[in-house]
């Protein structure tokens, strides 16, 4: 495979050419959500970040298997060991079954990445559905000598792990620290040591979703279902692990752990983490009060939103940052982004009624090769966003007559655009579904030759009538010498 892409590797902290394991097959494992509740932000990016991954890969020609895991169980409350499991608290607030809690919550997730035009991933494997392969993992750990089973539960032993390896080497903590501040327990707990993290919990009589276990009856830990799924689809060694910055540590730090003890191997390659979206500056948060859904995002209906914004608007914004950098969310950034993006799909739909000339007046060539290294730079989206508007520059001039393009030139610009904003950036013109429908756009054709009717009977009242009250709901409307145009 002939390429150039290099990607930053969390875990040696430099960008790395990518190489995968197997010449041309990549193996790809995204950390996907607990779902208890329903999609925000902070699910958004890392699902569009690595959807950008798996479309460059598979436009570099790699067969890509891609795993997004949804966690359906052992997620407790306070992401540590304790408190109760955040989707049977949800199941016995509303008086449901977990798997309903679950199923509700999945298919909307699954709504609101189509909606986002995130591709489905090749795997989507349910912790739940995996409880087998996560008590043999378990028992592995245990064989290895690397856990410990406490009154029904098993416990990681990070001192002793640490003594032979590096725990902590993918967040940079240092342990000895944690080690040092955590030896003197109150004898209250279970754990040998607070670090410790559990593999594997005894449930309580109350505890709803439980299975058998060699220790007792109880549940997986939830940092395992990645360990066990991960190398039941791909193997005990992979290429590519991702997911949001704040999986970094613990639950990353502690499947490298498990992995390592439980397997003998580092098994992932290249570790990608996706930064954080902030709200004025602020982490998002329920307590915190901007705490906004996708759902709200697509609606308006929020307190922090001046209006709705399409899903498009929200992957462009999310596109227009590296994935590598915070992003900081507002209404006014997103009403910028709506503009961008509906500049940039004008323009690329200007560049489909363009006709070639004998010759091109102007530079045009080199857009594939400069986008192309900006992908393969870490997937630097918001570079590629920007070359493509500097060519919307040379669109408008060769669309107004000022300039002119030959067919070769203007096939490649038209390939080059489909290329990024369709299939590598996932884009598409949010209008597009809507006036697709024959039907609304006769209505309006009809309203508006209503008009021209009027006016050429110089009934004006009818004529404003009609043109203030189809402005009122959003439309543009052009006079031109052969009768109007419009759009939304
Ligand atoms: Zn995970």
């Amino acid at each position: 495979m002939e390429h150039n892409l290099y990607i930053y590797n969390t875990l040696s902290r430099k960008k790395e050419q990518f190489i995968p394991l197997h010449n041309n097959r990549v193996g790809m494992y995204v950390c996907g959500p607990t779902v208890y509740g329903d999609g925000h932000l902070g699910h958004a990016r890392p699902a569009i970040t690595f959807d950008i991954l798996f479309r460059y890969l598979m436009h570099l020609g790699y067969k890509v298997r891609y795993v997004r895991n949804i966690t359906d169980v052992g997620h407790l409350e306070n992401d540590a060991d304790s408190g109760e499991d955040k989707i049977a608290k949800k199941a016995r607030l509303e008086q449901l079954e977990p798997m309903e809690v679950v199923q509700y919550y999945v298919n909307r997730y699954h709504k609101a990445m189509e909606a986002l035009n995130v591709l489905p991933p090749s795997i989507e494997p349910h912790a739940s559905g995996h409880i087998m392969e996560q008590i043999d993992f378990v028992q592995k750990i245990i064989d290895a000598g690397f856990a410990y089973d406490s009154e029904g539960s098993v416990y990681f032993d990070v001192e002793k792990y640490n003594q032979k390896h590096n725990y902590g080497k993918l967040s940079g903590r240092n342990v000895e620290d944690m080690l040092e501040t955590t030896r003197d327990l109150d004898g209250q707990s279970e754990k040998r040591r607070s670090v410790d993290f559990a593999l594997w919990k005894k449930a309580s009589p109350e505890h709803i979703m439980r299975w058998k276990a060699p220790w007792s009856d109880g549940f997986p830990g939830w940092h395992l279902e990645c360990s066990a799924m991960g190398t039941k689809y791909l193997g005990e060694e992979f290429d590519i692990h991702g997911g949001g910055m704040d999986l970094m540590f613990p639950h990353h730090e502690c499947e490298i752990a498990q992995n390592q003890a439980g397997l003998g191997k580092d098994s992932v390659k290249y570790w990608m983490h996706n930064n954080m979206i902030t709200i004025a500056g602020q982490k998002m948060g329920k307590s915190l009060g901007n705490f906004i859904t996708l759902d709200e995002f697509f609606t308006g209906n929020h307190a922090l939103l001046t209006q709705p914004f399409s899903p498009m608007t929200v992957r462009f914004f999310i596109l227009q940052a590296h994935y590598r950098s915070t992003v900081d969310f507002s209404s006014a950034a997103l009403e910028a982004s709506e503009k961008g993006l509906s500049r940039l799909m004008e323009g690329y739909a200007r560049l489909q009624k363009i006709t070639a000339s004998a010759s091109t007046s102007l530079e045009t060539v080199g857009l594939r090769a400069k986008c192309l290294d900006a992908m393969n730079d870490d997937l630097n989206t918001p570079i590629v966003i920007s070359y493509l508007f500097d060519s919307l520059r040379i669109v408008n001039l060769i669309a107004d007559g000022k300039e002119t393009i030959s067919s070769t030139d203007l096939e490649e610009l038209k390939f080059v655009f489909k290329l990024f904003i369709e299939e590598l950036l996932g884009l598409k013109s949010d209008n597009e579904a809507n006036v697709s429908n024959e039907a609304y756009k006769k209505a309006v054709d009809l309203l508006l030759n209503m008009r021209l009717e009027a006016k050429q009977n110089k009934d004006w009242a009818t004529s404003d009538k009609i043109r203030n009250e189809l402005t009122a709901l959003g439309f543009e409307i052009k006079d031109t010498k052969d009768g109007f145009e419009w759009r939304i």
